[in-house]
């Protein structure tokens, strides 16, 4: 006999115990009940992916599971946030116990590594589509925001740029991939969440990458009300994306691809010493808006678009 919708996220979705005290009911009731501490403050993301649309509808259910939480931690990260919770909308075509199974083991190894409990959800039956709200705890008024950019400020990025979007060229047919390396990066990208919480208290804005360097980087700048300069060849890319630029002089491909998920933020120079964590800095923050970029001695002003939906 088929499964029901009760048995599913019983055999599935619920966990005898929860990890964080914060969480004080999980599945299982109408609601989810949370309580913070009186210092704290909850910061909250929701994020959905669309069979089609975000990803390709034959994609390994572990890849979907563990981008679907990395997308939402990514945006806790990006405030310095540390995640304790997660409720996730699941909209199924079918049950498919497989599937189900590959991707509910998924979802809970990615999970237990970040810490972070599920609470609860809808499950419906239509086009598959996934959406996970996200919660983190912050100390109050300590979010790191998109506002606090400070001319002078260095502009810093985790990780390598334009590996993801490679990936997504790679996987369409478009490109040969070398090491493997990107295509990893498009599949199961890194949430930066350990960075954000150390940056929480040292930079002064942040973002992180989802639509392209020089979009996200343009939403900083421009939410601050300053302007900057950005080195293109400081920008950190791995020996694929490199070897891609040489073969197709494709070299906006780092500020235009998305789906990094690396955080872009602003630093002064004194908090920028006692960062413990690999990362580059690649331009300046300065007074005059527009995001300029020097490439190969010459400074030209930057007008790319990220990706939008309904555009
Ligand atoms: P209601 O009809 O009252 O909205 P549901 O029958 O949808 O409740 O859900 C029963 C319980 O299971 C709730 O606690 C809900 O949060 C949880 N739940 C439903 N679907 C999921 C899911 N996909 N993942 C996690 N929890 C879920
Ligand atoms: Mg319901």
């Amino acid at each position: 006999m088929a499964l029901s919708e009760f048995d599913l996220i019983q055999r599935y979705f619920q966990k005898s115990t929860l990890q964080n005290s914060e969480n004080c009911l999980g599945i299982g009731d109408d609601c989810a009940l949370l309580q913070l501490q009186p210092n704290q403050q909850m910061a909250v993301t929701v994020d959905t992916m669309v069979s089609g649309v975000h990803f390709f509808p034959d994609v390994e259910p572990e890849f979907l599971a563990k981008k679907l939480l990395a997308v939402n931690l990514s945006d806790l990260a990006a405030m310095g946030a540390e995640p304790f919770a997660v409720t996730l909308a699941l909209t199924l075509p079918e049950i498919n116990e497989n599937w189900l199974k590959q991707f509910s083991q998924a979802f809970f190894e990615m999970a237990d590594v970040y810490q972070v409990d599920l609470i609860g959800g809808d499950t419906t039956s239509g086009p598959l589509t996934l959406t996970l709200q996200a919660m983190g705890r912050l100390e109050n008024n300590s979010a790191l925001k998109r506002t606090g950019c400070q001319p002078g400020d260095s502009i810093v990025v985790t990780g390598s740029i334009g590996a993801a979007g490679l990936g997504l060229k790679i996987e369409q047919g478009q490109y040969q991939s070398i090491t493997g390396e990107s295509l990893k990066c498009f599949h199961q990208p890194q949430p930066r969440v350990a960075e954000g919480i150390c940056l929480r208290t040292r930079a002064n804005a942040c973002i992180d990458i989802s639509d392209g360097l020089a979009a996200d980087l343009n939403h900083l700048l421009e939410s601050s009300q300053v302007g900057a300069t950005i080195d293109w060849h400081k920008i950190p890319i791995n020996s694929e994306v490199q070897d891609y630029i040489a073969t197709t002089a494709d070299w906006q491909h780092p500020l235009i691809s998305g789906e990094d998920y690396e955080l872009c933020f602003t630093i002064c120079q004194e908090q920028m010493d006692t960062l413990d964590f690999p990362c580059t800095q690649i331009g300046t923050v300065e007074t005059e808006p527009g995001l300029r970029i020097r490439y190969q001695n010459t400074t030209q002003t930057l007008k790319v678009k990220g990706f939008e939906h309904f555009s």
